[in-house]
């Protein structure tokens, strides 16, 4: 008889890594003594967009799958403000009853939403969409609402719909408040990236006033000084217009409102605004004619100026830039991905256009409303206010501005329930708090899908069960959606039937039911779960809301999705997408595309480019008076909040074991400046802005410009026994923030660009 010697090794499972937008493809090993670990992990060669490729991060995902502070059971507040574990049919049944108790005062509209998934998890959004519907809740906001509203209101006037750019294929590479290196943002961002550096007929252009891991590659680095980043753009965009560098033909044939805006860009004083951003002129003239002179531009904006002084201002100029080169439609430069799930417009509000939040009036965009008012909109008086809060997978209590004012609005509510994984610090303050399964514990999928020409799903299956008690945020909201009285059991079993008799008999039932109940549709992810979850493939039941994601691509997007191989009438292409999807544990292309399909994309009224938005206009005149931004010398620094490190990542990872280095998240500055301060090292520091104080350690970085500190981002969440018996490790970036340093258009933060004082302590 031969013994084995050997074990044969664990299989590889595919999955994605949840710790940015990119979600890459990996594979992993399960192990550890109950065989819940994530004990090893790799990239996925089989994944269509990743292609194997993957950061430091997920090598450590199993702190987010076993960190300690799983939530296990429902709790509930008692009267003294302490948790008590209650049972699920409790928890269901009171959470219901309260929600319709304000719905049935108030109005539904004074039910908030926030959240609706993660990086990755964005399943939950559909299902909560249910919930909504049945309580009349048609406000709603997240994270997004404090980076990208501005961006996509300037891309929705100017282009119709949100753009990206093909780095693979450009010949200059332009990154404008961005270090992908660390943030990612583009598929396999470090192989691109190093592509880029080594071909001597390509360019990197990196505008940061940090010498970020990308600055380094760079070709040309641009540093302004910290929130001048609207006049440097203003001056590369008017070099371009005043050295006659625009591309008028291609302007011609797609842009419209050139005249209106091109006088504006005409007056501005180049020489004056490089000199206020701290940039030799003929630096910045030279980097204008190479963009302009390029044969293909590709371009992203990201939070470094997104989150700064002007940032819907340096937003536009941004695309002007972009436009004026004509580097849209055409390969390495900006282009409209086909998307399964319309994004960032549409849907309750668009652009926000005549949308306004009730309180305050803010604009709302992408839907969202804008996070810094949210507190606005609670504390006060206003009959429409909002009363009660349901958050999921979101933790507004740390990662929304001026964090003790969040706190006194989160606690001033009626009713705040809270779907999380672990207890997270807006759980701390929940009337309820529901706990679900974790990632990896239910069928998931982002529809951040953002690929082109290839454009890539991948629907994640379950790879463990969830802990004995947990379920996944699909039967939640199908519980709820029960107790509130709204599911359509007769309709379901309906469903159910005809799914067993056929694909084509469940199609005719669910459209058949659809026209007799036309109420029923925005519940119809939940309804789709209870009819055809359980008869998925193993480990894809939560995929039940995709059926009709189908249903509503398959028109849309037609011949992207023949050309994928999805042909054919629109029904049976979205059935042939939708097994397609359940077929392909390693992600699948689902549109193919042409460029030309960029320009049937743009979304305007004409199909053209709207080059003025006449409300930018103003503040763009205005740099050439705006005084010079002295510091105040109560707060000579300027902080640049949530930097993006080697080991941050958000808050879903609480544990600070993770991070392999900066354990305490260090506050970078200059040499100069430390040795001005009189702190060395590793030395501390007090911190203090007009918001708050900490007390932070110090790490010498001569990549800091002199005058300005970054802290990173992810740190301070409660983690009771943490380095040295700690509960809180690092300073949370919002204790610092102030609501109302934020942008007049969009009320994005400005988190880039706090005034902040500095003394050794
Ligand atoms: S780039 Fe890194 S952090 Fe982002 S999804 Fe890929 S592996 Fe994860």
């Amino acid at each position: 008889m031969t013994v084995p010697t050997e074990r044969p090794e664990k299989p590889w499972q595919p999955t994605a890594c949840i710790l940015c937008e990119c979600n890459c493809g990996i594979e992993v090993q399960l192990g550890g003594d109950d065989g819940r670990r994530l004990v090893r992990v790799r990239g996925d060669d089989a994944h269509p967009a990743s292609r194997g490729y993957a950061c430091e991060k997920p090598a450590r995902l199993d702190f987010y799958q076993s960190g300690p502070q799983r939530l296990t059971r429902p709790l509930r507040r008692r009267p003294d403000g302490s948790f008590e574990e209650i049972d699920w049919d409790t928890a269901i049944r009171e959470v219901a009853h309260r929600f319709a108790a304000v719905r049935d005062t108030w109005g539904g509209d004074t039910i908030f939403y926030y959240g609706g998934g993660g990086q990755g998890n964005h399943l939950p959004g559909a299902y909560g969409r249910a919930t909504r519907a049945v309580l009349g809740s048609r406000y709603r906001s997240s994270a997004l609402a404090q980076e990208k509203t501005g961006e996509f209101w300037v891309s929705d006037r100017m282009i119709g719909g949100f753009v990206r750019a093909d780095f693979e294929h450009c010949e200059v590479a332009l990154f404008v408040g961005k270090n992908p290196w660390h943030s990612h943002g583009i598929a396999r961002a470090r192989v691109t990236l190093k592509e880029i550096a080594r071909d001597p007929s390509r360019c990197l252009i990196v505008i940061d006033p940090r010498v970020s891991e990308t600055a380094e590659l760079a070709d040309i680095h641009l540093r302004p000084r910290p929130g001048t980043d609207a006049w440097l753009l203003a001056a590369l965009v008017a070099t371009i217009v005043q050295e006659g560098l625009i591309a008028g033909e291609w302007l011609a044939a797609h842009g419209a409102g050139a005249d209106e805006v091109l006088p504006h860009l005409q007056a501005v004083p180049v020489a004056a605004y490089c000199a206020r951003c701290g940039i030799d002129e003929g630096r910045v003239r030279e980097t204008a004619r190479r963009i302009a002179r390029a044969s293909s531009v590709a371009s992203f904006e990201d939070l470094g100026v997104q989150m700064n002084r002007h940032s819907t201002l340096a937003s536009y100029l941004h695309k002007l830039l972009i436009l004026l080169t004509g580097n849209f439609g055409k390969p390495g430069t900006a282009y409209r991905p086909a998307s399964l799930v319309p994004l960032f417009a549409g849907g309750d509000g668009g652009s926000g256009e005549g949308r306004r939040s009730p309180v305050t009036g803010s604009r709302i965009i992408g839907g969202l409303v804008a996070c810094n008012l949210i507190p606005d909109e609670i504390l006060t008086d206003h009959p429409k206010r909002f009363r009660a809060m349901l958050v999921e997978s979101g933790n507004p209590a740390h990662s929304l501005a001026d964090g003790p004012r969040m706190r006194e609005a989160l606690e001033a509510l009626d009713l705040l329930v809270v779907i999380d994984v672990a207890m997270s610090e807006t759980a701390r303050l929940a009337d309820y708090v529901l706990p679900v399964a974790s990632q990896f514990e239910k069928a998931e999928a982002t529809f951040f899908n953002f690929e082109f020409p290839h454009n890539c799903f991948h629907l994640r299956r379950a790879l463990l069960s969830p802990p004995e008690g947990l379920f996944s945020e699909a039967e939640l909201h199908a519980r709820l959606v029960e107790a509130l009285g709204a599911m359509p059991r007769d309709g379901v079993a309906a469903l159910r039937a005809a799914w067993q008799a056929g694909r084509a008999q469940f199609r005719a039932k669910f459209f058949e039911l659809a026209a007799a109940h036309p109420a029923m549709l925005p519940l119809g992810a939940v309804i789709l779960f209870r009819a055809i979850g359980d008869l998925l493939p193993e480990g894809c039941a939560e995929a039940a809301a995709l059926w009709g994601v189908c249903q509503t691509v398959a028109p849309r997007q037609r011949k992207s999705l023949a050309r994928a191989g999805f042909a054919g009438p629109p029904p049976e292409a979205a059935d042939a997408l939708f097994d397609a999807m359940l077929d392909h544990p390693h992600g699948m292309v689902f549109a193919e595309d042409d460029w030309e399909e960029c320009f049937r994309r743009i979304g305007t009224a004409d199909g053209r480019f709207h080059l003025a938005i006449p409300e930018l206009l103003p503040e763009l005149d205005g740099l050439a008076i705006e005084p010079a931004h002295s510091a105040d010398p109560e707060f000579p620094f300027v902080l640049s909040a949530g930097e993006r490190r080697g080991y941050t990542a958000n808050t879903i990872i609480r544990d600070p074991a993770w991070r392999k280095k900066d354990a305490a998240g260090a506050l970078r500055m200059h040499p100069e400046d430390a040795r001005r301060v009189g702190v060395g090292a590793g030395g501390r520091v007090r911190l203090t802005t007009r918001r708050g104080t900490a007390l932070v350690p110090v790490e010498l970085a001569d990549t800091m410009m002199p005058g300005h500190v970054s802290l990173p981002n992810g740190l301070g969440v409660v983690h009771p026994g943490g380095p040295g018996g700690a509960d809180m490790v690092g300073v949370a970036p919002n204790e610092l923030s102030s609501g109302d340093d934020r942008d007049p258009f969009a009320g994005t933060p400005w988190h880039k660009h706090i005034p902040a004082r500095i003394e050794a302590a």
